[in-house]
Order: structure tokens, then sequence, then C-alpha cells
């Protein structure tokens, strides 16, 4: 774990429950509800990894892998406003790139090896989420053991980029509310164990009263357990 490097989220609630924040060399796994702010954490954390270390991040770019459509350059506004950055300069420092399907998806992150080699500068990749396609095209029982594998060497590509280029990778995942729901999520095998095992931390994120989201670590054996609250705010994520 040495040479960790940190990206804060915008609240210092949850940068405190991760020691810091979102850690370079690690895949970080957002998982939640519908509206539980994983996309947010995308968002924000693409406009934070521009800032100056002082600033909680690592002055560098971000790749953002979209997979369901739901990136908006409106919001990287409001975040790089809020912040008092340089819109134009923050919106430049992301490469978006849309995934239409799992092949796209996978080929995509194959590519990225060029890229991060090439461009030092940068610090994180998103993937929002990284199982809708899989889940759309691989769906029910019958297709689990494909699905899986498929899933697996792609995390494993995640994660490689990762260690081997000092990157936070951040990967989103659609979970339901109810815990027996939760259980019962096909990526998730009975007893809670997910059934891709790669490693990195795990964050379950839960709506609370309006704008509040409750963040929680899941099996993270160098972190505190607890969980702590946090806001959807229009300039982005806060205390
Ligand atoms: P899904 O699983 O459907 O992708 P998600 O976990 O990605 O959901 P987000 O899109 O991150 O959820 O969160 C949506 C929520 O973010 C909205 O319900 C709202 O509370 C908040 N939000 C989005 N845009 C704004 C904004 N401009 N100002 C304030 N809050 C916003
Ligand atoms: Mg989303």
């Amino acid at each position: 774990r040495m040479n960790v490097k940190k990206i804060s989220t915008g609240s210092q609630a949850l940068d405190g429950l991760l020691a810091g924040g979102i850690e370079t060399r690690t895949m970080t796994e957002f998982f939640g509800e519908f509206g539980s702010g994983k996309t947010q954490l995308c968002h924000q954390l693409s406009v934070n990894v521009q800032l100056p270390p002082e600033k909680g991040g690592l002055s560098g770019k971000a790749v953002y892998i979209d997979t369901e459509g739901t990136f908006r350059w409106e919001r990287i506004e409001n975040m790089a406003k809020a912040l008092g950055l340089d819109i134009d300069n923050v919106m430049n420092n992301i490469y978006y790139i849309r995934a239409i399907n799992t092949d796209h998806q996978i080929a995509i992150v194959d590519d990225l090896q060029e890229l991060v080699s090439k461009d030092p500068s940068i610090k994180l990749i998103v993937v929002d989420s990284v199982t809708s396609h899989f889940r759309a095209e691989y769906p029910g029982r019958e297709n689990l053991a494909v699905r899986q594998q498929k899933l697996n060497k792609h995390l494993h590509q995640l994660t490689r980029l990762a260690e081997v280029y000092d990157i936070a990778v951040i990967i989103t995942n659609q979970v339901m509310a109810r815990p027996d729901m939760f259980y019962g999520d096909p990526t998730v095998a009975v007893g809670g164990h997910t059934l891709y095992h790669v490693p990195g931390i795990r964050i379950q994120l839960k709506k609370s009263r309006g704008n509040r989201r409750i963040a929680r670590v899941v099996d993270a054996p160098h972190l505190p357990e607890g969980e702590v609250v946090f806001a959807l705010t229009e300039e982005g994520i806060r205390d």
C-alpha cells in the first residue's frame, strides 16, 4: 500500500471514511440503488482529480467511460464553477467515452493501456456503470457463468491499469435497496460474496432524507467500519 495517493470526494465525512479519499492503485466500487449518488460521485471525482494536491486532487486528468448515457457536461460545469476552476480546462481534462455494449466497453479498456502510458497525467478512470451492459446482454441464470467470466476479465484488466499506472479506478454497480433483494442480485452470490472477487474497496450508498446519502465501506480490512452521511447538492458532493 506504499505510494497510494488520494482524491477527495468533496465531503469531509466521506473522505474521513476513506482515510483521505479515493485511492490510486486501487479499484473502488460504488454500489447502491438508483439515485443513491453513484454517478454524481463519478462526476465529482472527475473534477476533483484535477485539483492540486493541497486541495485534495492529483493535478490529473480523468477518463470517463459512460455505459448508460447519464454523463452530463452541465454537472461538470457546475462542479468546476463551484470550485473556482476554469471550466474549459476542466472539460478538456476529461476524456469522455460512451460505451454502447459489452464488446465496446471491453475494447475501450483494452485500448486504455496505450492512452494511459502515453499520458501519465491520467489519474482517474471511471466506468459508470460497469455492470449494466453485461446484465442486459447476458440476462438470467443461464448466462451467469459466461457473464461473470467476461466481467471478471474486464475487472482484472481495470485493476491492472490501476496498479501499473498508479491510477484510481472507480466502477459503479446498481443494486437494489432491500438487503434480501441485494443478496438476490445476480452479481452477488448467496451469503453476500460477490461473484467477481477482484481486490479493491467497495462502498455501499443508500438514500436518506432529501439530498442526504449514506456511505458504508464493505469488507475493507484497512479501513474502519461505520457509515457517514453526505449530501448531493447543485455544487456537487458536500457534507
Ligand atoms: P442510477 O443507479 O440510476 O444510475 P445513481 O446512483 O447514479 O443512480 P445519481 O444519478 O448519482 O444516482 O444521483 C441522482 C441524484 O443526484 C438526484 O436524485 C439528485 O438528488 C442528485 N442530483 C443530480 N443532479 C443534481 C443537481 N443538478 N443538483 C442537485 N442534486 C442533483
Ligand atoms: Mg448512475
